[in-house]
């Protein structure tokens, strides 16, 4: 199996303002071309495109490819179980739109320690246990939010699982949040073989300041930014999938390219990305990776993601560049709540998985735009 995976949740758009209007046909020909090129790995879940990925999955992959040609990984939402029946529901559902009868991966989503709670209250590990028996799902894991204690928690009072999905990359290697080394030596200590999610880091491991750039550039300048992110993922050791939300043909031909005949980073290239990571932390205003979890539940519909966006290219602007940076500003907050409208109520610091301070970051975004 090769060790790069399709992450259906940053997929080509009609209308960029809505989620749900999913490019069908350029994600066809995604598809196709990933498999073409030996790649079998696709990763979906419950919530990702306004609830649409799993449906985009029927469509561009089930029905179009033998089921034995790839392998497909879904989750069970933790954050949407409120009462007995919810995982069976879902699990129910999440077959009939994804058209299959059985899933190869099957996670539990988003742990960290509150969904944990929510898991164990609903015997979440049990309940997928006993879909592998009846073959249902091939291997069961989960996808991991926290710190390293609460990731060794966890696996110490469930060794069923059979792998464990985490957020790694070079840029959160060292972070005090992610904790992505700390987590990575966890799943070594425990023996899980590791999936890694947001290797690129929502994106901004693709669009490196130009000083950046440049020192990656000289040691090897016919690799892109993403595959310096991607490529570093890979060459952790016991990781067997690295998933990349690919959003348009380039970005997937530019990543089987490199990933087609994949050779693990030497030292001084590791020690390198050591160095762009301390570079790139310098001028990252705010880390967000553009996920969505904490948009949903906002009750003045601040479309937050965006507004850190337009917010770390105005910390690096200037002049016109700054002038216009605000008009993009003014007119996001005609669509969406603004970020002034931010009432502190605090749900979206709690679905964060970057633990991001929010509301005080909102407040700057309106300081220095508005
Ligand atoms: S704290 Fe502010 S931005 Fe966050 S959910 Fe509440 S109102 Fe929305
Ligand atoms: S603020 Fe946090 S939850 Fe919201 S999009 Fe950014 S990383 Fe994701």
């Amino acid at each position: 199996m090769k060790n790069l995976g399709f992450g259906m949740m940053r997929l080509p758009l009609l209308d960029r303002e809505d989620p749900k209007s999913v490019d069908m046909e350029q994600v066809c020909q995604m598809v196709d071309t990933f498999l073409s090129r030996g790649f079998t790995y696709f990763d979906t879940a419950y919530m990702y495109h306004g609830f649409r990925s799993e449906n985009v999955v029927r469509e561009a992959l089930v029905k179009r490819h033998p089921r034995d040609t790839f392998l497909l990984a879904s989750k069970l939402p933790s954050m949407f179980l409120k009462e007995e029946g919810d995982q069976e529901r879902i699990f129910a559902e999440q077959l009939e739109k994804c058209g299959v009868d059985y899933f190869d991966y099957y996670l539990i989503h988003n742990l960290g320690t509150k969904n944990y709670e929510t898991a164990e209250r609903f015997g979440s590990f049990a309940f997928v246990s006993e879909l592998k028996r009846q073959g249902k799902v091939r291997k069961m894991g989960f996808s991991f939010h926290d710190s390293a204690e609460v990731l060794d928690k966890i696996l110490s009072e469930h060794p069923e699982v059979d792998f464990v999905q985490i957020q790694l990359n070079y840029l959160d290697w060292e972070s005090d949040t992610i904790q992505s080394r700390l987590c990575h030596e966890v799943c070594l200590k425990h023996g899980k073989p590791v999936i890694v999610m947001e290797p690129v880091k929502g994106g901004t491991l693709a669009k490196l300041p130009e000083r950046v750039s440049a020192l990656l550039s000289a040691a090897h300048p016919d690799w892109s930014a993403p595959s310096w992110a991607i490529r570093f993922a890979a060459s952790c050791e016991n990781v067997f999938m690295v998933l990349s939300g690919m959003s348009d043909m380039e970005q997937l031909l530019d990543n089987t390219g490199y990933m087609a005949d994949f050779r693990p980073l030497s030292e001084g290239e590791r020690a390198l990305l050591g160095d762009a990571a301390r570079m790139i932390l310098e001028d990252i205003a705010v880390a967000c990776t553009g996920c969505r979890y904490c948009v949903d539940g906002c009750p003045k519909q601040i479309d937050i993601p965006q507004y850190f966006t337009l917010y770390n290219r105005a910390k690096q602007a200037d002049g016109e560049e700054l002038q216009e940076l605000k008009k993009a500003y003014a007119q996001l907050g005609e669509h969406s709540g603004k970020a002034s409208d931010c009432i502190a109520c605090g749900q979206c610091v709690r679905a964060c998985p970057q633990h991001i301070r929010i509301v005080a970051a909102l407040r700057e975004v309106a300081k220095t735009l508005g």
